[in-house]
Formats: structure tokens, C-alpha cells, sequence
């Protein structure tokens, strides 16, 4: 991602590494570049904004320093900028002093919840934790078996509904909120140190959908809400993020399809508006593809 963004930024940066000083025209130059790169790689136009009046301020407010030559300094700032933005410094997941973590996952269906759920578990396994799966998304007819299938691959319990089996559990079935609060107990009972909830999205935002969402992080009290977005999702990704995020008030970003043509924009935007880090990426449809998300190094790749 960000490839030609890279590209558009270094030839102009090239430009400037040659210059003594920068006068105002070639901050300008500068700046129009990068917004003309951001929106082409679908950042959303108020980000776009926002993130060049920023750069141009420092650029002409700052004191050229001692070791940087003008040019290098507007590299360092745009640099600090996109890696203030996406969130600072690499956010870990919260661990509970009072196991288990529970996590909840939000974001609207296909945006790669149910996957990631699966990543999540293995990735967790793999540092010794011994996570729990918890199916309650009860929308979409075949999330239960995606996740139960994913658990299986992942070496992961799952906790799901039996619908039309006698069980302790059988209350449950059909209400996502019980289903979402016995899991978490399920978990505690069985000393698992974390708990994944998957929960079921929409294809588009929508009253009904978030009051769920909103029940079920009041029910269970999660540690970390992961918003899961669709990197492809392009400038909607500023809408959906904001109605989530005033929805459930999710505590992590994670960026998902990055492997496809996705220019990135929406992590961009995603973080801004929200303010919220970006935490994880999924780069594929294997369990394994899955990434701890560094501002820093996503802001040298963009800049390479
Ligand atoms: P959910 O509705 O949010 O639970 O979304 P799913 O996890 O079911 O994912 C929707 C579709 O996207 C599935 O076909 C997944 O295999 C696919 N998918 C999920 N994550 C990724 C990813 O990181 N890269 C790619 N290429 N496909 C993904």
C-alpha cells in the first residue's frame, strides 16, 4: 500500500533536500503534493485537510535545525504527523489485572470480523494465552460455523449457541447479548485468560445493529472493543468509523483486506477522526495473516 504515494512524495522531497532554506512557495508546493497523493490514496478530504494545514503550519513555524537541512525537516515533520495520526506509538493489547481480557469485535458484516477473530485466537495461543472464541453473532445464518471452523483451525475453543439443543446454555440461543455475557462467564469458568466476542454487523450502519453492539459491550464489560474496517472501504471508512465509535466507543482500530488494492486511506482517516489507534492488520484469508500494526514503520513506508 501507499506505494505511489511513496513515489509522488520522494521526487518532491528530492526537490527540497537540495534547497538551503524553504521559502513559502516551496512549503506550498509541498503541501500540494502530499494532499493530492493523500486523496488519491483515498483519504478522506476533511483528513486531507486537517493533515496539510498542520504540516504547513510547523514547516513555516519551525526553526530550522542545526543537523537538518530544510528539506529533510519537512520529511521529519510529515513523518511525525502520519505517525502522530495513526495512533503513536505501537498500542498492545490491554491485558485485565483480573483475567479473563475480554475483547469485543465491532464492524459491519464482511468487514472481516469473524476472521480476525480467528487470527486474534491463534495469534494469542501462540504468545501462551489460552483465549476463548465467542460466536454471538446470530445475524448472518453461517457466522456461528465460520467462527466454530476458524476456532478449529486456530486450536481455539468456541462458546456458541445450540439452537435446538437441550442445554444449560439453551436460554441463550437467539439472544446475542446472553450469548455474549455467558461466554464471558464460560471463560471464567474454565480459567480462560482471554475471551473474543465476535458480534454481528450489517451491511450498512443501522439503529438496531448498534443498540446491539452498545448492549452487549454494556453487558460484558470488554477490555478492548476492536473496530474491524474494511481497508477498501475508501472514504466511507469517516462515516462508518464515527457512527461506531459514537456507537460502541471502540478502543482499537484493526485494519482489514489490506493485502488487496486498498490504498490505505482509511487507516488514515480511520485514526484521525476518531483518534482511536490502529492496532492490527489483516493482510489475507489464512489465519496466519495478521500483523501487529507499528505507526512508525507504516509512516517510513509511506515515506520510503
Ligand atoms: P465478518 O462478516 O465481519 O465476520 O467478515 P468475515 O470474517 O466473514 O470476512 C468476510 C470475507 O472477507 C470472507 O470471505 C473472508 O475470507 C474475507 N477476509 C477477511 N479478512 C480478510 C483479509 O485480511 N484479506 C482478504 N483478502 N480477505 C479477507
Amino acid at each position: 500500500m501507499f506505494n505511489s504515494l511513496s513515489d509522488r512524495l520522494a521526487s518532491t522531497f528530492k526537490n527540497l533536500r537540495g534547497k538551503g532554506r524553504l521559502s513559502e512557495a516551496d512549503v506550498d508546493a509541498t503541501v500540494r503534493e502530499i494532499r493530492r497523493a493523500l486523496l488519491d490514496a483515498d483519504v478522506a478530504v476533511p483528513v486531507v485537510r486537517e493533515f496539510a494545514a498542520h504540516v504547513k503550519e510547523r514547516a513555516l513555524g519551525e526553526e530550522v535545525s542545526g543537523a537538518l537541512n530544510p528539506g529533510q525537516q519537512v520529511v521529519k515533520i510529515v513523518n511525525d504527523e502520519l505517525v502522530n495520526i495513526l495512533g503513536g506509538e505501537t498500542r498492545r493489547i490491554r491485558l485485565a489485572k483480573n483475567p479473563p481480557t475480554v475483547i469485543m469485535l465491532a464492524g459491519l458484516q464482511g468487514a472481516g470480523k469473524t476472521t480476525l477473530a480467528g487470527k486474534l485466537s491463534k495469534w494469542l495461543r501462540g504468545q501462551g494465552h489460552s483465549p476463548l472464541l465467542v460466536a454471538a453473532d446470530l445475524q448472518r445464518p453461517n457466522a456461528v460455523t465460520q467462527l466454530q471452523v476458524n476456532g478449529q483451525r486456530a486450536g481455539v475453543p468456541v462458546f456458541a449457541p445450540h439452537p435446538g439443543v437441550q442445554s444449560e446454555f439453551e436460554s441463550a440461543t437467539g439472544d446475542p447479548v446472553a450469548v455474549a455475557r455467558q461466554g464471558v462467564e464460560e471463560a471464567r469458568q474454565k480459567l480462560h485468560d482471554v475471551v473474543i466476542v465476535d458480534t454481528a454487523g450489517r451491511l450498512g450502519v443501522d439503529s438496531e445493529m448498534m443498540q446491539q453492539a452498545a448492549d452487549i459491550r454494556a453487558a460484558i464489560n470488554p477490555d478492548e472493543v476492536l473496530f474491524v474496517i474494511d481497508a477498501m472501504i475508501g472514504q466511507d471508512a469517516v462515516n462508518t468509523a464515527q457512527a461506531f465509535n459514537e456507537g460502541v466507543n471502540f478502543t482499537g482500530v484493526v485494519l482489514s483486506k489490506l493485502d488487496g488494492d486498498a490504498r490505505g486511506g482509511a487507516a488514515l482517516s480511520v485514526a484521525s477522526v476518531t483518534g482511536k489507534p490502529v492496532m492490527f492488520a489483516s493482510t489475507g484469508e489464512n489465519l496466519d495473516d495478521f500483523e501487529i500494526f507499528h505507526p512508525d514503520r507504516m509512516a517510513n513506508r509511506i515515506l520510503d
